[in-house]
């Protein structure tokens, strides 16, 4: 709850195609993670703001569903060019409020962009298969068609991506939508709403409702939500999927992870040494995809753990609004402590703290929640560290003497997002790529995150639910599968038939 006494915005809700404010709502300090201003306050939601999102969202179906998908791939199109040219506007809001860099909030908005651009293939995406004459004069097609209003509830680390993993495959098939953003991180969503307006969408369409628990069960218990897309924390996740599906609703709900990178022996150690720097400590490390333990195999172990020592001492760590800054503050001061809870534990349970991030101070913002590169060697299985998910600027270098070691430490893990194997041997990025039990592989790539038209998911405690995000599973999930048979017979009626019907 507020406690600030300056005057900041309020920020509220879009519904129907406007900015909604509840005079006595409860609200939710957002912060400024550099300086560690409240630059706002956010409404949250009560369950008669849910039930007005949805409602505005539901009374747009109709329409929405029955207009031609090249006209929705159309608004899209604009919206695309309205994101282009409030990129910039995008990112400082995104930096201003998660803190990462600009740089880096600049390329979240652009992988964003990469989904619209598929889901502008609407009318494509939908084509269904057509089977000319069956049999008997017969012919049967499939349709796929939208379920209705859907939900989107989304984590602060990327406030215009995630969202965009979802909105606009939603969009695209038909459906009308509900999202939840981030109460830590409310204002790029209420950006994304004005624009898509501005592109033609008409309101209701899309709707962004500004929340905590108490919306997200509102949306949960709501029997006009037909889908929710869920991305964020493990325990969050599961809850989503088990309440939403045990209410008959379609649920796809990512969760956290523990991102592995193994280095082989033959691999170019330089290139495995920037890649680590660039995955562990790039946004400070609050990305789902980020490398968190580095599994070095054989005799390599000390000769790059002082390479990624050196590297990461030298961090450039400033507010991410300057252009030299390599890496920001982390989100909150509770989440700074939460993470340095962590490298208090791994110390405790014995592991060799080679780089400690904790107590820098950055000139100008000492009030910012900034945590220095933090690396850790000779972490074990055991450990709180390997364990648990930290979602920080740490890495935990684990030694295992061979590659079968390696695959054994990884498929063992609760969780299965992202992984990736430095090698410069076919055969051995040949199996691991096969073997491995994980949704994302990158061989010489860090951060496989993968492109619009291909999906994005993990897999065991990384992801609830049968379809990963976006591209064609994105187009599965936001739609239902029809199948149509259908005759024209002649005049002459045989009478009615009570076998089976086969092919004749
Ligand atoms: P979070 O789980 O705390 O919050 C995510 C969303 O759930 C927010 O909108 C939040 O308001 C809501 N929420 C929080 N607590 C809730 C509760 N008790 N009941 C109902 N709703 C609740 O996650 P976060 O801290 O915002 O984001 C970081 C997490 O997201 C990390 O675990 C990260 O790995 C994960 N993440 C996963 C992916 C992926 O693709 N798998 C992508 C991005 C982030």
């Amino acid at each position: 709850m507020n406690s600030s006494a300056s005057p900041v915005a309020t920020l509220g809700h879009y519904i129907a195609g406007a900015v909604r404010q509840a005079g006595d709502a409860r609200t939710s300090d957002v912060f400024n993670p550099a300086t560690g201003a409240v630059t706002g306050k956010v409404t949250l939601a009560t369950q008669a703001d849910v039930d007005a999102g949805v409602a505005a969202a539901a009374k747009a179906f109709p329409a929405w569903s029955a207009t031609a998908p090249l006209r929705r791939a159309r608004i899209l199109m604009r919206f695309r060019e309205l994101l282009e040219t409030n990129r910039d506007e995008l990112a400082r809001l995104i930096t201003q409020e998660h803190g990462k860099v600009l740089s880096d909030a600049a390329g979240e908005v652009t992988r964003g962009i990469e989904i619209v651009e598929f889901a502008m293939g609407a009318p494509h995406l939908l084509a269904g298969s057509h089977s000319d004459n069956i049999g008997g004069g017969i012919d049967n097609w499939n349709l796929r068609q939208p379920l209705g209003v859907v939900a989107g509830i989304t984590p602060f680390n990327f406030p215009v991506m995630v969202p965009m993993w979802m909105f606009p495959m939603a969009l695209a098939c038909g459906n009308t939508f509900v999202l939840k953003p981030s109460e830590r991180d409310p204002s790029p969503s209420l950006l994304v709403a004005e624009l898509l307006k501005k592109a033609g969408l008409p309101d209701g369409v899309f709707n962004v409702l500004q929340g905590d628990k108490l919306a997200v069960d509102g949306l949960l218990a709501h029997p006009d939500v037909q889908a929710l897309s869920f991305v964020g924390s493990t325990p969050i996740a599961e809850y989503i999927y088990s309440e939403g599906t045990r209410r008959g609703k379609r649920v796809q709900a990512l969760g956290g992870a523990k991102n592995h990178m193994v280095i082989m022996p033959d691999a170019d150690i330089d290139q495995a040494v920037d890649a680590l720097i660039g995955a562990a400590y790039g946004s400070a490390g609050e990305r789902c995809m980020a490398i968190s333990v580095a599994v070095v195999v054989g005799d390599i172990a000390d000769s790059l753990v002082e390479k990624v020592a050196a590297k990461a001492k030298k961090l450039i760590i400033r507010n991410g609004t300057d252009p030299a800054a390599e890496m920001g503050p982390v989100v909150t001061a509770i989440h700074k402590a939460r993470i340095e809870g962590y490298i208090e534990a791994g110390v405790k349970q014995g592991a060799r703290l080679v780089v400690d991030g904790r107590g820098m101070s950055v000139p100008g913002c000492e009030k910012g929640f900034f945590i220095g590169g933090t690396l850790f060697d000779k972490v074990t299985p055991e450990m709180t560290i390997y364990k648990e998910e930290i979602f920080g600027p740490v890495l935990s270098v684990v030694r295992v003497p061979d590659f079968a070691s390696a695959l054994e430490l990884i498929n063992a893990h609760e969780f299965g997002n992202g992984v990736a194997c430095f090698t410069r041997d076919g055969q051995t990025a040949r199996e691991f790529s096969r073997r491995v039990q994980v949704g994302m592989v990158g061989i010489n790539v860090p951060i496989p995150v993968p492109m619009a038209w291909h999906s994005f998911g993990g897999w065991k405690r990384s992801l609830f639910g049968d379809t990963h995000a976006y591209g064609m599973e994105g187009v599965r999930f936001y739609t239902r599968y029809k199948s149509i048979m259908q005759r024209w017979p002649d005049s002459t009626s045989k009478g009615p038939e009570f076998m089976m019907p086969t092919a004749q």
